[in-house]
């Protein structure tokens, strides 16, 4: 212990000879030390001046306040926050057990769980009429502020996100002889566009009545202004979603396939093997990178990766949403 002191001793200076040094020029990083910055005399040209510091400075002077107006909201709104969690929980349970294959109980039990929440929550708001969203109409709320517009679009928004999961589930519960493996992921594309176009406009009328609550007054011009602003980037939303719905739609109504159908010879480079299943090719497809599988070993891989499985060549077309995931963006405009 007391070799290790006097070592470390020899390399420091002793204080006295320290204070007749000048101040050295130091490069910019030394700068940053906690012992120049505090002489008060010097100018500050550190990272002190600089903008984002005096912003920092600033939001540390208001973060108690945030805080403090944090948590009166929040306790105002618990029932609504705890509801929110809940329904948040449920979707990524439910949507990551609606990817997995499953046994028939399994799948009734995932139904069952959305089933309920659906129901619960109707009927503990039962007065609200949140239902009414569903088709267009405004819930019964006496007026619409910020807090009653993002109930009506976030709950709503999971409501169709649980019918989404529960008509997917219908479907994984299909034997293969009643849909084929490739349709069905085809299949959940389509449920997965049709529901995020839906799911687009469902917001709309809450977010009409929300921006012009206050036109009887003065503010009727401005709401005009908000409204329109709003109406042009909705338009863009809408026209996106539409163009991916047009796509799915194409997509499941011709039989795409991955790949062109190899001849005799190109099937005996690979003994007749499929490199997924390890049998025999059952109708078999080659992928523009030559390699050769089963249609529906390569279709059921492709549903969830971009590549080939031996090669990892990217394929063109994206396997998005066939591997019967829904999306978990909360559409809150
Ligand atoms: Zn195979
Ligand atoms: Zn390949």
């Amino acid at each position: 212990m007391e070799s290790s002191v006097e070592s470390s001793s020899v390399d420091i200076p002793p204080l006295s000879s320290r204070h007749h040094q000048p101040p050295p020029s130091l490069p910019h990083h030394v700068s940053a030390s906690p012992f120049l910055t505090q002489q008060p005399n010097q100018p500050n040209n550190g990272p002190e001046t600089s903008p984002i510091f005096n912003l920092k400075k600033i939001f540390d002077g208001f973060l108690p306040f945030i805080i403090l107006a944090l948590v009166k909201v929040g306790y105002d709104h618990r029932l609504g926050i705890l509801i929110f969690f809940a329904m948040f929980g449920t979707f990524i349970y439910c949507n990551a057990k609606v990817q997995e294959v499953a046994s028939p109980r399994h799948i009734v039990s995932v139904g069952l769980i959305l089933f309920f929440n659906i129901f619960l929550l109707y009927l503990t708001f039962a007065d609200q009429h949140l239902y009414k969203s569903l088709y267009f109409f405004l819930p019964s709320f006496p007026a619409v502020d910020l807090w009653t517009l993002l109930w009506i679009v976030g709950m709503n928004d999971f409501i169709i996100k649980f019918a989404t999961i529960a008509i997917k589930l219908v479907i994984v519960c299909l034997p293969n002889r009643t849909i084929c493996c490739r349709k069905k992921g085809q299949c959940y594309q389509l449920i997965e566009m049709a529901s995020q176009s839906y799911r687009c406009l469902i917001p709309i009328t809450p977010w009409f009545y929300f921006l012009f609550s206050n036109s009887e007054n003065e503010g009727y011009i401005l709401s005009t202004c908000l409204l329109i602003v709003y109406t042009i980037c909705k338009s863009f939303d809408v026209y996106a979603k539409a163009k991916d719905l047009i796509k799915s739609i194409s997509i499941f109504s011709n039989f795409q396939i991955y790949g062109s159908t190899p001849s005799a010879q190109q099937l005996a480079v690979y003994n007749n093997m499929c490199a997924v299943c390890h049998d025999a090719f059952v109708s078999p497809v080659q992928l523009p990178c030559g390699h050769i599988y089963c249609d529906e070993c390569i279709t059921s891989w492709l549903d969830r990766e971009r590549t080939c499985p031996m090669c990892r060549s990217k394929m063109q077309d994206g396997p998005k949403w066939r591997d019967a995931s829904t999306s978990g963006n909360l559409q809150l405009f």
